[in-house]
């Protein structure tokens, strides 16, 4: 099916800009660092790249009378001065529309001479870095200010869902509209595949079904029929772009923005999982009627506080447990046609044997075969391994990391490594795989040791040998 005549002359730029970011929020999926490297080595960050006129002269290339710019990163604000006369350039083009996820720990009184009029902002709470009655001053001052705040969005974490309810009320009572988003697995939470009975409430209570078929349960989208990518661009802070969700990118300072397809395309993905604005450009969602349109925070706040209105007030408790069951249920459906299958391995097949006096087995996964890591004091990395106790098998209760005498992780979620299982004869070691995502501390230069300790099912604890971690600056 061809894209309606009037959406022709209309399209989106999905702004990755930066990774620089204020905050370390545990479920933070992005690799964010926290400043600029002493070498003056461009990071992930946009103005490192380009100055700010190249950026405006990148956008003023893109072929289209409505233009939405949604910037996204690490935390945008960040860098006052680029961003501002970023900002004020967008302002002086009106066909400019500029939407801005943000965490709010800025001060608004940097940008009190930009023009705020089409500039709409997603404010991200994390309670884990500040508390509510500063994110509450914060909206207040940032609103007071001039800026629109379309959503505050509220990631259920299972560090953020205990306070929910007081925040989703004030924040409400001050006239904010809160987006109750459901945590994917990421950051700290890499392997945790469950959500506790009183997560599940809460989303439903607060999403459409819409919402909640794709952001919990993940169905097979391969080959579905989509209109998002005869509307989107992707963008990164170093100018690659490509029509969103297909393959193939290039420099669009070299090349250009690349045609977009005036058509629904098959979906290339496996899922879904990105944001509201995607699966409702399918082309026959039986759960979405409204019009195709290039759908924006706004519309999401009106779409959500309408349905919670009409639908989600009119429900019993029983009713929203009902619900609750059956998307339960539903995900165990999709989850049992994914699942890793297991290796079949012989109960009285010969095992390897084990190398003696060793309580532990295990390995941190080398990236690229490089039998090391490298990174920069304060960066975010990502590790992974498999860990098995040679008495109990695995999970184990806990894996902990450690540099020098300071914990940087704990991890208490695991996840299936068939390759292990197998390798080793041993069924019980399906559940050896660990990961995670963690904040360096502040590190000299040179060379440092990650320790993995391992804790059993049965409370033995043993370490791997160090695994080599290079600080560069
Ligand atoms: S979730 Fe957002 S605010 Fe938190 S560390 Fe990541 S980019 Fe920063
Ligand atoms: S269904 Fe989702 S992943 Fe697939 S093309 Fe559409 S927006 Fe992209």
């Amino acid at each position: 099916m061809e894209l309606p005549e009037h959406l022709r002359d209309e399209v989106r730029v999905n702004w990755y800009m930066t990774q620089w970011c204020n905050y370390s929020c545990p479920y933070c999926p992005v690799l964010v660092f926290h400043k600029r490297t002493k070498s003056g080595q461009p990071q992930p960050h946009a103005f490192d790249y380009y100055p700010v006129e190249k950026w405006l002269d990148l956008f003023d290339g893109v072929k289209a009378s409505k233009l939405h710019v949604h910037i996204t990163g690490g935390e945008p604000f960040l860098d006052r001065q680029n961003f501002r006369d970023l900002l004020m350039g967008f302002a002086a083009r009106p066909h400019i529309s500029t939407y801005i996820s943000t965490n709010a720990a800025w001060d608004p009184t940097y940008f009190a001479d930009v023009d705020k009029t089409n500039i709409f902002l997603d404010v991200g709470f994390h309670p884990t870095q500040t508390s509510l009655d500063d994110l509450i001053k914060q909206v207040r001052r940032i609103r007071d200010g001039g800026f629109n705040i379309a959503i505050v969005n509220y990631v259920l974490s299972p560090e953020n869902t205990e306070i929910f309810d007081e925040a989703n009320a004030r924040l409400s009572a001050d006239g904010f509209f809160v987006q109750v988003s459901p945590m994917f697995p990421t950051g700290e939470h890499l392997s945790r595949d469950y959500r506790t009975d009183r997560e599940m409430e809460i989303l439903v209570r607060n999403n459409t079904r819409l919402d909640l078929h794709y952001k919990i349960i993940w169905p097979e989208m391969k080959k579905r029929l989509c209109f998002y990518p005869a509307l989107n661009y992707a963008l990164d802070w170093q100018g690659n772009v490509q029509v969103s969700c297909l393959e193939g990118s290039r420099n669009a300072f070299e090349s250009g923005f690349p045609e977009l397809p005036r058509e629904a395309v098959p979906c290339p993905q496996h899922t879904c999982i990105g944001c509201c604005e995607m699966y409702r450009a399918i082309e026959d969602e039986p759960l979405y009627s409204n019009p195709l349109k290039i759908f924006t925070h706004r519309d999401l706040a009106r779409e959500v506080s309408d349905y919670r209105k009409t639908v989600r007030a009119e429900m019993t408790g029983d009713q929203i447990r009902q619900e609750v069951m059956e998307l339960k249920s539903a995900l165990a459906e999709v989850r049992e046609q994914h699942d890793h299958k297991m290796p079949v391995i012989p109960v009285d097949g010969i095992k390897p044997a084990l190398p003696e006096g060793q309580p532990m087995i295990g390995y941190v996964d080398a990236v690229d075969s490089k039998f090391y890591m490298e990174a920069r004091s304060r960066d975010r990395i990502m590790v992974s391994g498999w860990l098995a106790s040679a008495m109990n098998g695995a999970p184990l209760r806990e894996v902990k990391l450690r540099l020098g005498d300071r914990q940087v992780a704990s991890v208490k979620e695991f996840y299936p490594r068939p390759d292990v299982a197998a390798h080793f004869g041993r069924q019980n070691w399906l559940m050896s795989g660990w990961r995670t995502m963690i904040y360096l501390p502040t590190l000299a230069p040179g060379e440092h040791g990650l320790i993995v300790e391992g804790v059993d099912s049965a409370g033995v604890s043993a370490e791997l040998p160090p695994w080599p971690l290079r600080i560069n600056e």
